[in-house]
């Protein structure tokens, strides 16, 4: 579907990206799935070399300066190895989001460009164990001592933590409810790294458990400003919400052709399942999920790019918004439909690890939930919604009097 929208150029990115997911051994994907490796430095630095991190920004900072679109598809190519290492070469592009937005020329110099170069490995701490919904909530602490910050308080299920340098970080600054501050903090002994989780999926990406214990964040390490989180917050939720878009495309992509290819050839009742239209359909009906869910996404994107590309057009109440959390949305749901009916194409031996489509379903099912869930992507969707129709109204004709009765009925109109 890309071949319709983007350039040669831009296309050869895309080849780039497809070309990097097929080098990957699967033996790495293997021994991740297994908690062999905890995490997967080499493929980062691999990323970076051949730079694919962070497509859209600058090339001076390690970039390519490309659109969102662009970003999307190749995205969705490495998104084929599964959530944990489409994470990994998706957090670039989503902490340097808050750092090229709001970021002081230093703090560019030491972090984004080490970071999209493959120097330095990031992660994004927002959730805490009272809660990744509300955001307000966070009850992690930083406290102004001279200058610099004391940060006390626990993040947990932080992708890439076990390998980070640097954290991007949500701490609350002050009483009042929207107190919250961006801070980049790097790891030194008094932040904690755990491994608890026994996770469904996603193994393998360096998720922790983080505690900061009287950690010491210089001044000139916030972002943006002191109590001003909630705006590099809303910036960096369109990245967020459009990797997870770009990942989940990418394994319900890869899981219908596992399972075409595996119905041409597999038979039954003497002939290859894919004769049997109760197989095809599901194979279809996959495949209209994903593509809707693609034209979307794209849609997504092109309103982030011209809303501004980085770190521009995410105020409240912009279509982009809307869009970015759509896109989350429906291509999480079509990525999770697609694996399902392929493990359903398949049949029994789907289920086991003979074939990949297992690890697909657990990790498939994360991307649901991480990113901000499916239901705060209806909540902040309807509430967007809302806001742009009651500004502006209906966007065409407005078809109330188009009815029969519309004049005679007007009595009959009561709201309350
Ligand atoms: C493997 C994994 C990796 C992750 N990676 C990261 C990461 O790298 N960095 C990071 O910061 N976080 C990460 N997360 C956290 C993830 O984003 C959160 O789990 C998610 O946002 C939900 O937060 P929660 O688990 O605290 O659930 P809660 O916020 O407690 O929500 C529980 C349920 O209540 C619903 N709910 C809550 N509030 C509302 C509301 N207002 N309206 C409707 N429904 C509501 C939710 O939809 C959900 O169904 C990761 C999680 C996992 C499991």
């Amino acid at each position: 579907m890309y071949d319709l929208i983007l350039d040669k150029d831009q296309l050869r990115v895309a080849d780039e990206a497809r070309e990097f997911a097929k080098s990957i051994d699967p033996a790495l994907l293997r021994r991740m799935d297994a908690d062999e490796v905890r995490y997967p430095t080499e493929y980062v630095v691999e990323a970076a070399r051949r730079n694919l991190l962070g497509l859209r920004f600058p090339k001076e900072y390690g970039g390519r300066g490309l659109p969102w679109v662009v970003e999307m598809a190749a995205l969705e190519e490495i998104g084929v190895l599964g959530t944990s290492l489409g994470c990994l070469a998706s957090l670039p592009s989503i902490v340097c989001e808050g750092i090229a937005a709001f970021g002081t020329p230093r703090q560019k110099e030491e972090f984004m460009g080490p970071i999209l170069r493959g120097e330095k490995f990031c992660a994004e701490a927002l959730t805490e164990p009272r809660g990744g919904s509300d955001f307000f909530g966070a009850a992690t602490v930083a406290r102004k001592e001279g200058d610099h910050f004391v940060l006390d308080g626990q993040k947990r299920f932080v992708v890439g933590a076990e390998g980070a340098d640097v954290f991007f970080v949500y701490a609350r600054t002050g009483d009042g409810p929207r107190e919250i501050t961006a801070f980049l903090v790097e790891r030194d002994d008094s932040v904690h790294v755990e491994h608890v989780y026994n996770l469904l999926g996603t193994r393998g990406g360096g998720t922790g458990r983080l505690v900061f214990k009287g950690a010491v964040v210089p001044e000139s390490n916030v972002v943006l400003g002191v109590g001003r989180g909630a705006e590099v917050f809303n910036a960096m939720m369109v990245p967020e919400r459009m990797t997870s878009a770009a990942g989940a495309l990418g394994m319900g992509r890869a899981a219908t052709e596992l399972a075409a290819r595996y119905s041409t050839r597999r038979k039954a009742f003497g002939k290859p399942i894919r004769r049997f239209e109760a197989v095809s359909f599901m194979i279809a009906d996959a495949l209209s999920a994903v593509d809707a869910a693609r034209g979307l996404t794209i849609m997504a994107a092109k309103a982030a790019d011209k809303a501004g590309n980085v770190g521009a057009g995410i105020a409240e109440g912009t279509t982009v918004r809307r869009l970015v959390s759509e896109a989350k949305k429906a291509a999480t749901e079509a990525g999770w439909l697609a694996v399902n009916n392929a493990m359903q194409v398949m049949g029994g031996i789907g289920y086991t690890q003979v074939y990949p489509l297992e690890r697909y379903l657990r990790d498939a099912r994360l991307s649901l939930i991480w990113t901000g869930t499916n239901q705060i992507m209806n909540l902040l969707i309807q509430h967007e919604y809302y806001r742009e129709f009651q500004g502006s109204g209906p966007v065409g004709r407005d078809v109330e009097m188009d009815a029969m009765d519309a004049e005679s009925g007007a009595d009959e109109k009561v709201y309350e």
